[in-house]
């Protein structure tokens, strides 16, 4: 039976569709999880390229810095001949060494950069004008006739060319200030600062690339978030709908099946079908048992017909009846002689006759009983007196089939006797039809007789 209900059903399995949202929910999950990973990733990438924008530009501003500081520094010297300014060059140069230390940094971390060697260029073009700058203090130290010890040993070590060396003080001063003022030295100065300013164009393009690829990489990410995010949401609604449709619906509709008695209704997951087959299975064997134990409670096994206990109960209940009622008692004559004659089977098989005759002959809506050993009885509804004809005519055809015989069955008659009521089955009807029988039994048997009131 488990086999057959099985390839009965069809539908989807609560299971299958747990198990299916599980995964489903567990992969958009993971693919979330990765989503918000690189989401964070690529804005790391972000800062990390803005912060790299910021210490480029501070590196750029400590060269340029550094240049204008000697560039200061040694024409300040060249115009006061001040040797403080000469010290403050040196102090940079060699000390503070801003233009160094910036090349420094930005090797450390960012070398390999397109951009790092405009800077390297323009600190070298830096160093070679250090040379001039120095060759320039050489010159105007030496117009002040200032102690070759107290210069610092850049300075000192730098050898004057030939002709220089023959020039007069306010010469030495003169040539000295034309290499730190002139067209040359200002042209070197803007190398530097083109190349810083090239270095600075490269690395603003450069951010924006990674800016742009971070930006674009994010808005990939993100929509694929929201679209995870999306169906998602719609997996829950979609779940929310087919538990109420598979599940939460079905059982309401069993319950109420149930409350009412009657079979389930073929509905929902597969698992909900599967127990709704079932208990229809067994709802209905039940129901075929049950007809069944009815039936035999109420019929007589040998005939078929009501039984008395039926008969008794149908009494009960048509009491109350407005219908007009004949009621009619009949009993086999001499079936004592039968019996006693035949034997008791072929006496049941006439009964058996009888009762198939009586049944016939009635309308379906009557009822026949069997209310005694070879005694029946007809209850027929909504039949005013005036069809008295009719059951008279009805009972003779009867006897006339009976009394024939047939199949080994000899012949036999009724006396019927009957009564009227209006309204229902009274109490007294039954003993007036009784009345009736009586009367007939005595005036010879074989015929159908009506109560009349005495
Ligand atoms: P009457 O014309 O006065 O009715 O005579 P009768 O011989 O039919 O007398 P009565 O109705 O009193 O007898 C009924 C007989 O029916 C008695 C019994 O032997 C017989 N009988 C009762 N039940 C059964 C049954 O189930 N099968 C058979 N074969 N006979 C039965
Ligand atoms: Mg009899």
């Amino acid at each position: 039976m488990k086999k057959e209900t099985g390839r009965r059903v069809k539908g989807i399995k609560i299971q299958t569709l747990n198990y299916s949202m599980i995964i489903a929910a567990a992969v958009l999950y993971m693919v979330l999880v990765y989503a918000t990973i690189q989401v964070s990733l690529k804005y790391e990438n972000l800062i990390d390229a803005t912060e790299n924008y910021i210490s480029c530009e501070k590196d750029a501003t400590l060269v340029r810095e550094g240049s204008d500081y000697l560039t200061e520094q040694v024409r300040m010297y060249a115009v006061t001949m001040d040797p403080s300014y000469m010290e403050a060059y040196f102090e940079e140069k060699n000390v503070n060494r801003r233009r160094e230390r910036a090349l420094e940094e930005l090797q450390e971390y960012k070398t390999g950069q397109e951009a790092y060697r405009y800077l390297q260029t323009a600190l070298d073009k830096s160093n070679q004008l250090t040379e001039t700058e120095i060759y320039a203090m050489k010159l105007i130290s030496c117009s002040q006739g200032y102690d070759e010890a107290s210069l610092p040993e850049e300075v000192r070590s730098v050898a004057l060319r030939d002709e220089d060396r023959l020039l007069g003080p306010q010469e030495m001063v003169d040539e000295a200030r034309i290499m730190v003022f002139d067209l040359e030295y200002q042209n070197a100065k803007e190398l530097i600062m083109s190349n810083t300013d090239y270095f600075l164009n490269s690395i603003t393009a450069w951010t924006r690339g990674k800016q742009s690829e971070s930006v674009a990489t994010l808005k990939t990410i993100m929509i694929q978030q929201r679209i995870c995010i999306v169906v998602l949401f719609a997996l829950n609604a979609l779940n929310f709908i087919l538990v109420i449709m598979l599940i939460v619906k079905p059982l309401q509709i069993y319950i109420d099946c149930i409350k009412e008695e009657k079979m389930l209704k073929i509905t929902g997951a597969y698992e909900f079908k599967y127990l709704a087959l079932t208990y229809n299975d067994i709802y209905e064997v039940n129901a075929a048992n049950e007809v069944l134990l009815r039936h035999k409670a109420e019929h007589d096994p040998l005939t078929g017909v009501i039984n008395r206990g039926a008969f008794e109960q149908m009494r009960e209940l048509l009491k109350a009846s407005s219908e007009p009622i004949a009621f009619m008692i009949i009993d086999v004559d001499k079936f004592k002689t039968v019996n006693d004659g035949y034997g008791h089977e072929i006496g049941d098989q006439i009964l058996k006759k009888v009762a198939k005759q009586l049944t016939d002959s009635f309308r379906s809506g009557d009822y026949v009983a069997r209310i005694g050993g070879d005694e029946f009885a007809v209850i027929m509804t909504s039949c005013p007196r005036r069809l008295q004809n009719l059951i008279y005519n009805k009972i003779s055809m009867v006897n006339q089939i009976l009394q024939k015989q047939e199949n080994g069955l000899p012949g036999v008659s009724l006396s019927v006797g009957v009564a009227f009521s209006d309204k229902g089955f009274p109490e007294e009807l039954y003993s007036q039809a009784d009345r009736a029988l009586y009367k007939v039994k005595e005036n010879g048997r074989c015929d159908c007789g009506f109560y009349d009131g005495e």
